[in-house]
C-alpha cells in the first residue's frame, strides 16, 4: 500500500469515528505504518493536509462506504488491541465447533451486578468462540425471593451490556419434569422424605449419622411425598433428601436437600406448587434437558460437582461438562445480592441504582461504559485464581474510552471572585475537545468578572501573572476578602500559570456526587461513602442531555445526572 493510500485510509476511519478527520490523529497512525516518512515530515504533513481536506468534503455515507474496503484490516487491529489489553481467548474442554451450548442462569432475586456481568460475558464469549449458543435461563424455584421486576432488570442489564440471547427459559416451567424424576428416585430408594427437625438433620450431617427416615420403605416414602403436595404438611415439616453417603468426606454428599415445602405464591406459577426443588436438584437436570454442553459456574460450587453428576446418574441423563471460574470480587465492594439486598432494605443506599453499588444500574449512573465492563471482566478469563482487584483497572479502562469522545467544560470548585480591570468585553471561543473537532466549539461572553476555584485563588499572589485559559492574561493587583483584583495584560500566549474560570454571569451551581468504597475493611457499611462537592460550571452544561459524560478540565470526568433550573447534579466518574 502506498503512503497516500495509508493516509487516506486513516483519514477516512478518523472521519467515520469522530465526524471529521483531524491531522493530529492521523499523523501518528501513518508514521507507525510508514516510519520512513518521518524523514520528510514537511512533505508528509502536506500530503496529510490534502487528504484530510478531501475526506472532510465527503458526505458521511461516502466515508462509510469507502472505509468498508479496509473493514477487515481495522477489525484485525481492534482484535490485536483487545488481546494486548488482556482479553483472553476462551477455551473449553471437549468442545466441538458449532455444537457448544452454554447458559447464564441468574435467579430473579435482585438487580444484576458486575459479578453477573462476568458470568454472562464468559458464558456468551465461550459459546461464541465455538459458534455455539448461550441460553438465558431464569433460575426461579424459590417463590419467596423472586419477582417479575427482577426478570425485567436482568433482561435490561444484559441488553445494556450488549449480550444477545434467545428468548429466555424459566426453571419453574419444568416443575412437572422435576416431579417425575423425583418420583422415580423415591421409588428406587435413591431419595427419601425426611421429617426430622432441621436441627436434627444438621446434627446428623455433622455426626455422620443416618436417620430413621432413610430406611422407610418405598410405599410409605411415596405416601409422604404425596402428603407434601396435598397441603397436610406444614412448611419445614418435611424435605426430600438425596441418598448420598452420611460418611462422605464431602459434606455436600451427606444426604443433601432436593425439595422443601414453600407455601408463598410464585411470581409466575402462583400457588400451583408447594414443593419446590433446590438448586442442587434442578441445575443438573435442566442443564441436561436444555442441551447444555458446558455448564459454567463459579468456583465455590466445586464441592457440588460430585452431587451434580450423581443426580444425573440416578436420572439416567446426559452429563454436561462442568467448567469453573473464580468469583469476581472487588475490594470493599458488595458483589453479591446477599450483601446488596440488606443495604437496600435498611435504606443505607438510595436503591439498586445507587452510584456506590456494583450493580449495572449503579455503574451506569456512575458513568462506567458497558464496553469497559466487558473488557474488565473478560480480562480474568476462565482462570480460577482468586484475586481482589480495586476499581482502578475498570476505571482506567473506562477512561480510555471516554477520553477521545467526552466534551470538555470548565468547572470551578468552591468558587472565589476575580475581577479583571481594564478587560475588553471578549468572547472566548473554546474547543470542546483538544483533538476531536467533531465536538465543536463553544462561545462564552466575558465582561471581566469571573469565578475561579478557591484552590487557584489561594495560590495566586500579588504581582503574579496568570492566564485565564483560552482567554487572556492578567496580573494580580490585590487580594481582598471579597476576591481578587487583577489588571488586564493582553491576549498573547505567554509562559505563565493557566487557570480555569467561569464567567460570573454565565455560570450555574453544580454539585458533584463522589462515590467512595461502600464497605469498610471489616465488611461494615462506610458512613462516609458518599461525598458532595460544590462549585460552578459553565451554563452551557445545561444544554447537554442527562447521561452525557463530560470532562471538567483539571478536575475529571463526570456524568450529568440531573438538571434543574437552579442547579446541575453530576456524578464523579474518574480523575
Ligand atoms: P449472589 O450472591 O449475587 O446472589 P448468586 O450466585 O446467588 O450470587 P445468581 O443470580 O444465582 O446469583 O447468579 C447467576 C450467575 O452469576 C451464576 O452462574 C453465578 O455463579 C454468577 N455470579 C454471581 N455472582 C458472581 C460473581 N461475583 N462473580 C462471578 N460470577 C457471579
Ligand atoms: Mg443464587
Amino acid at each position: 500500500m502506498p503512503l497516500e493510500e495509508s493516509i487516506r485510509k486513516h483519514a477516512l476511519k478518523n472521519a467515520l469515528d469522530y465526524g471529521k478527520a483531524d491531522a493530529k490523529s492521523v499523523v501518528g497512525k501513518v508514521l507507525a505504518e510508514f516510519p520512513e516518512s518521518k524523514k520528510d515530515m514537511k512533505g508528509t504533513m502536506q500530503k496529510i493536509a490534502l487528504e484530510i481536506a478531501a475526506v472532510n468534503s465527503l458526505t458521511k455515507i461516502e466515508v462509510a462506504k469507502e472505509v468498508q474496503k479496509y473493514e477487515k484490516e481495522f477489525a484485525e487491529i481492534a482484535q490485536k488491541k483487545a488481546e494486548s489489553s488482556g482479553v483472553q481467548k476462551i477455551e473449553l474442554p471437549n468442545a466441538e465447533q458449532g455444537k457448544v451450548v452454554t447458559r447464564f442462569p441468574p435467579e430473579p432475586s435482585g438487580y444484576p451486578h458486575i459479578g453477573h456481568a462476568k458470568a454472562a460475558w464468559l458464558d456468551f464469549e465461550a459459546a461464541r468462540a465455538y459458534d455455539g449458543k448461550m441460553i438465558l435461563r431464569f433460575d426461579d424455584t424459590n417463590p419467596e425471593k423472586e419477582s417479575q421486576e427482577f426478570v425485567v432488570a436482568i433482561t435490561d442489564g444484559l441488553g445494556w451490556l450488549g449480550i444477545a440471547h434467545e428468548p429466555p427459559t424459566f426453571t419453574s416451567d419444568y416443575m412437572e419434569a422435576f416431579y417425575t424424576y423425583a418420583y422415580s428416585m423415591l421409588e428406587n430408594a435413591d431419595a427419601y422424605v425426611c421429617t426430622c427437625p432441621a436441627e436434627a438433620v444438621k446434627k446428623g450431617r455433622f455426626e455422620q449419622k443416618e436417620c430413621a427416615c432413610r430406611s422407610i420403605g418405598a410405599a410409605e416414602t411415596i405416601a409422604r411425598w404425596k402428603g407434601m403436595h396435598e397441603g397436610n404438611m406444614a412448611e419445614g415439616s418435611a424435605i426430600v433428601r438425596f441418598k448420598g453417603s452420611m460418611t462422605s468426606p464431602n459434606t455436600v454428599m451427606r444426604d443433601p436437600t432436593l425439595f422443601r415445602i414453600i407455601t408463598a405464591s410464585h411470581y409466575r406459577q402462583g400457588k400451583k406448587y408447594r414443593v419446590w426443588p433446590s438448586y442442587d436438584f434442578v441445575a443438573p437436570i435442566i442443564d441436561s434437558l436444555e442441551g447444555v454442553t458446558h455448564a459454567m459456574r463459579t468456583k465455590e460450587y466445586e464441592l457440588r460437582d460430585e452431587l451434580y453428576f450423581a443426580i444425573l446418574e440416578k436420572c439416567g441423563l446426559r452429563k454436561p461438562e462442568l467448567v469453573e471460574f473464580s468469583r469476581l470480587s472487588i475490594k470493599n465492594a458488595p458483589i453479591s445480592k446477599r450483601l446488596i439486598t440488606p443495604l437496600i432494605e435498611q435504606k443505607k443506599v438510595s436503591g439498586w441504582d445507587d452510584i456506590r453499588l456494583p450493580t449495572l444500574k449503579g455503574l451506569a449512573r456512575r458513568g462506567i461504559l458497558p464496553e469497559a465492563i466487558k473488557t474488565f471482566v473478560l480480562s480474568f478469563g476462565l482462570s480460577k485464581v482468586e484475586s481482589e482487584p480495586g476499581w482502578d483497572k475498570l476505571l482506567d479502562e473506562n477512561k480510555k474510552l471516554l477520553e477521545p469522545v467526552s466534551p470538555r467544560r470548565y468547572f470551578v470548585q468552591d468558587p472565589a471572585f476575580l475581577m479583571v480591570r481594564g478587560a475588553p468585553g471578549t468572547i472566548a471561543r473554546i474547543k470542546n475537545h483538544p483533538s476531536n473537532p467533531g465536538l465543536g466549539i463553544r462561545e462564552i461572553g466575558t465582561d471581566g468578572k469571573f469565578m475561579i476555584s478557591k484552590a487557584d485563588a489561594e495560590l495566586l499572589c500579588v504581582d503574579d501573572t496568570f492566564r485565564l485559559k483560552e482567554l487572556y492574561n492578567a496580573k494580580v493587583i490585590e487580594k481582598t476578602p471579597n476576591g481578587i483584583v487583577a489588571d488586564f495584560l493582553g491576549h498573547d500566549l505567554i509562559e505563565c500559570k493557566k487557570i480555569q474560570w467561569v464567567a460570573k454571569e454565565d455560570s450555574i451551581p453544580c454539585e458533584i456526587l463522589v462515590p467512595h468504597d461502600l464497605l469498610l475493611k471489616d465488611g461494615g457499611f462506610n458512613p462516609s461513602s458518599l461525598e458532595t462537592q460544590n462549585g460552578l460550571c459553565e451554563s452551557s452544561c445545561k444544554e447537554l442531555s442527562v447521561g452525557t459524560i463530560l470532562q471538567f478540565e483539571r478536575y475529571g470526568f463526570v456524568r450529568l445526572d440531573s438538571i434543574s433550573s437552579a442547579k446541575l447534579s453530576v456524578v464523579f466518574v474518574a480523575r
